[in-house]
């Protein structure tokens, strides 16, 4: 075999799995998409985020818990291999509640996360004068907000770049423009054909976002993937006034203003909308007035790649042992993840009994 590992796709999840299969000194090959490919990687919000996140699922919880706490270490490595400061900050965030009912549902749901993880996980619920202090520029509108200090934000595309250079720096071989076409199982491994040519590896792991049900199907694996547009939009450079992330506003360390986010069932379409640009910008302007007097400079859609019960999907396939799919909507909360601990599960190198919550037989249960 040419190869130890194929991994299907070069977004966020396969480089980050490509880059921790590599680091353990397999020979590792990333097959990645064209131009015309949907790339959540490259438009989203880049929240390295942990509140809520779990709050009806305990192991989603639990899981979030430890990629967050792997992110400090998993940087310095990153950076320090590759030279790419991306920019990662664990400032805390907060989810602003802009009424009484927004703020009920939300101790429902930190609460709901504090007990999934026996505690380890803290927030702390702030009326609006506490957040006054802390952001002044927060309007009256905002009747307070959750705070969890575990979350953080970071540039994702540069989180990409140093991804794919350490890729580059542990030797793995990327291929670019390579769509794959059918995968074969033979003895001892795959066949992986491309539309530029056929590579072989005793291992394959698919990441290849929207696309993963196709290959999971090859491989005897139903991957339910779901698609759901979110669009975001950015403004000119500003003074900073905001030094942590919130769910839908954050700004840059540039000081630009990344303003989202929206769920929408949109299909294939990754477009944007201007009416619902008008309600992202319109939310955004009612917490922080300040933003009502400045420019856009540039908004985009982008696909995310859900699942039914939108918790991530990690399974070994049971007819075609050594194939693995993965398939997440927190791909840059769970890079560290990845990259470490589901990596080396991969290898084989590790143990990690969690990962077994997250397999597709939660979607086959029969109702009582
Ligand atoms: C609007 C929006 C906001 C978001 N905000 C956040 C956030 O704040 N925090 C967070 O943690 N997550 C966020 N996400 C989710 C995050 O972006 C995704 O979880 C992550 O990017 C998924 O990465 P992926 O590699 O699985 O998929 P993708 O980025 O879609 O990459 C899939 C890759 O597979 C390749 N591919 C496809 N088919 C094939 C094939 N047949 N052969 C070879 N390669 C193939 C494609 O070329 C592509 O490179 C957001 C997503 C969106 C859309």
């Amino acid at each position: 075999m040419e190869y130890d590992f194929i991994v299907a796709g070069g977004g966020l999840v396969g480089s980050a799995i490509a880059y921790g299969l590599a680091r353990q000194k397999h020979r590792v090959a990333v097959l990645d998409g064209g131009d015309r490919s949907f790339r959540a990687s490259r438009g989203n919000f880049g929240l390295v985020w942990v509140q809520g996140k779990g709050a009806d699922f305990a192991p989603y919880a639990q899981w979030t818990g430890l990629a967050a706490g792997l992110w400090p270490r998993f940087v310095e490595e990153l950076e320090t291999e590759t030279g790419v400061v991306i920019d990662y900050q664990r400032s805390g965030g907060m989810h602003f509640c802009l009424n009484g009912a927004e703020w009920d549902e939300r101790v429902q749901e930190m609460e709901k996360v504090r007990q999934h993880t026996n505690g380890s996980f803290t927030y702390e619920m702030l009326n609006h004068a506490q957040l006054k202090k802390q952001i002044p520029q927060i309007s009256r509108a905002v009747v307070g907000a959750s705070y969890s200090p575990l979350d953080g934000h970071v540039n994702p595309l540069y989180l990409l770049q140093a991804l794919q250079q350490g890729m580059d720096y542990h030797k793995v071989h990327y291929f670019p423009g390579q769509s794959i076409d059918r995968i074969e199982t033979q003895q001892g491994g795959f066949l992986v054909h491309s539309t530029q040519g056929t590579l072989s590896a005793e291992k394959i792991v698919i990441c290849a976002g929207l696309d993963n049900r196709r290959l999971g199907e090859m491989l005897g694996m139903d991957i339910p993937v779901i698609v759901d547009r979110g669009q975001i939009m950015i403004t000119e450079r500003m003074q900073p006034f905001l030094n942590l992330p919130t769910l839908h506003v954050r700004q840059t360390a540039e000081g630009t203003v990344q303003i989202g986010y929206s769920h929408e069932d949109a299909g294939l379409d990754d477009g944007t909308s201007p009416s619902v640009l008008k309600t992202l910008a319109g939310r955004a302007v009612s917490m922080f007035p300040l933003l009502a007097r400045v420019n856009l400079v540039r908004a985009w859609g982008a696909l995310r790649v859900m699942t039914p019960d939108h918790n991530p999907i990690y399974q070994q396939s049971a007819s075609c042992p050594g194939a693995f799919a993965v398939t997440c909507h927190s791909g840059v909360t769970l890079a560290a993840m990845h990259a470490g601990p589901v990596a080396g599960w991969i290898a084989g190198s590790s143990e990690l009994d969690l990962v077994n919550q997250f397999s597709t037989d939660r979607f086959n249960v029969s109702p009582a």
